[in-house]
């Protein structure tokens, strides 16, 4: 069985290239009928893992994906990892090395100096001589020194490490017998049962170390795919600069999970020329070996466009659920379908449809003034009088084109163009010349309203 896992480092929140990374994951192991499973990474104890957790739980909840089984931490399995150091000090896998600071510091000095690879020099790997005193040692591994470890990458393909250019007895216990990163690691994911690792290629030369963990301990080699890096449209990797790398703030802005999960999953993955990606989609199609070998582009309006696209498509009763957390109540509002089918063509997210409800549903306080000199010209207070008078002797006045029949009844009685009645009716409505189709405006706020607000307006005008 297919087990993958998503393995942050406390953060606080859910980076959105890490989400990326888990959803990856995720799809992987659902493709075939397999585990993912979450485990947190708070081996640094100075971050708060519950917090980060929890920060994490929050997101999978908000996008509709689970982890299986409990989570795992770090920080709760430190006895795990030194039974399994004593284990290689007594299989002479691993050594004590008794190296003082000052000595590692003078022997990279001489290293820098003459442009050599910073290494420890291997001082204390057969050693058997008496320690020197008030030292506490820290462990190390017996890496090899020659020869080539080879990742067999699932989208890089064969990756070449030269031992001796890469390695060298790299500590797996620090001196106070905390056990260090690369081998908490392979230990995790081999417990784990963790047998295809999706992970990003920053950590692609943190692999052959951890190889030399498995290869050991006795451990299976789990199949490795690095995924490429998100950059920005500059071609640098991806920072706060460049968008929002919360993923809960993209819920603030208005994404819908559905788009950024398509947004994401075509992040350095294709299908064809597909770009519209329902999770089920996702979870017949995905496969690893579809991604990208080279880093993909974070593209804002590649992002707007998909979650216009969701936002269009989907039902208005869902829509109305979706923006009661913008403060948008429609759920059992007579207008509902009105409002949305007029709007939700307009909007990129929820956040601009929420925003784009309430212009509508709130009376203009101004009027912007550059709109007013422009739709104020001629007669067009006329023009605006004619029309409410044709609205406050109608009694059937309920869809759009209701409205619309006396916006044209209007213009032909008065033998002017269009414009005349839009414009002073656009400012009327809605304080300015842009806005949604003014028939669909007034059938959402009704007869009354509509009157009052062309009431409101002319006052002001003839001030
Ligand atoms: N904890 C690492 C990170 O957050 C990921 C480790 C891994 O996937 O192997 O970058």
């Amino acid at each position: 069985m297919t087990v993958t896992r998503f393995a942050p480092s406390p953060t606080g929140y859910l980076h959105i290239g890490g989400l990326r990374t888990a959803l990856f994951s995720y799809l992987w192991a659902k493709v075939n009928g397999g585990k993912f499973v979450l485990r947190i990474e708070d081996t640094d104890e100075k971050r708060n893992s519950k917090e980060a957790a929890q920060a994490i739980v929050d997101a999978f909840a908000w996008l509709g994906f689970e982890h299986d089984g409990e989570i795992t931490y770090q920080s709760q399995r430190k006895e795990i990892y030194a039974k399994y150091v004593q284990q290689l000090l007594d299989e002479g896998k691993a050594y004590k090395c008794y190296m003082s600071r000052e000595e590692l510091d003078e022997i990279r000095e001489q290293q820098e100096a003459n442009n050599e690879r910073r290494r420890y020099n291997g001082k204390y790997r057969n050693f058997e001589g008496t320690p020197p005193e008030g030292v506490e040692p820290v462990i190390r591994i017996k890496a090899p020194e020659s020869g080539t470890i080879v990742v067999h990458d699932g989208i890089k393909g064969d990756v070449s490490f030269e031992a001796q250019d890469i390695l060298d007895d790299f500590i797996i216990a620090r001196s106070d017998g905390a056990a260090t990163y690369n081998f908490v690691v392979a230990i995790d994911d081999a417990l784990m049962g963790i047998n295809e690792v999706v992970r990003g290629d920053d950590h692609l030369s943190n692999t052959p170390k951890q190889m030399i963990v498995y290869e050991a301990l006795g451990f299976d080699l789990p199949k490795f795919y690095h995924v490429p890096m998100i950059h920005n449209e500059n071609g640098k990797k991806l920072s706060k600069r460049d968008g929002a790398t919360d993923v809960m703030e993209y819920k603030a802005m208005g994404y819908t999970p559905e788009s950024l999960l398509n947004f994401l999953v075509r992040l350095g993955w294709s299908h064809g020329d597909q770009e519209i990606f329902s999770m089920d989609e996702m979870l017949k199609l995905f496969n690893p070996k579809d991604i990208n070998k080279s880093a993909s582009i974070y593209n804002t309006e590649k992002l707007n466009w998909l979650s216009a696209h969701y936002i269009k498509n989907m039902p208005n009763d869902d829509l109305a659920v979706l923006l009661e957390e913008y403060g948008i109540m429609l759920t059992s509002h007579d207008k509902k379908e009105i409002v949305l089918d007029a709007l939700k063509e307009r909007a990129k997210t929820l956040k601009e449809l929420a925003d784009l409800v309430n212009e509508v549903l709130t009376a203009p306080i101004e009027y912007e003034e550059k709109a007013m000199k422009k739709a104020f010209k001629g007669n067009a207070l006329e023009v605006l009088t004619a029309f409410a008078d044709k609205v406050n002797a109608s009694i059937e006045l309920h869809l759009p084109s209701d409205y619309h029949t006396l916006m044209e009844a209007t213009i032909t009685e008065l033998e002017v163009g269009f414009g005349k009645i839009g414009q002073p009716l656009r400012v009327a409505l809605l304080g300015k010349l842009s806005g949604p189709g003014l028939d669909d405006v007034m059938a959402i706020i009704g007869k009354d309203e509509t009157l009052l607000r062309i009431e409101n307006l002319k006052k002001v005008v003839e001030e």
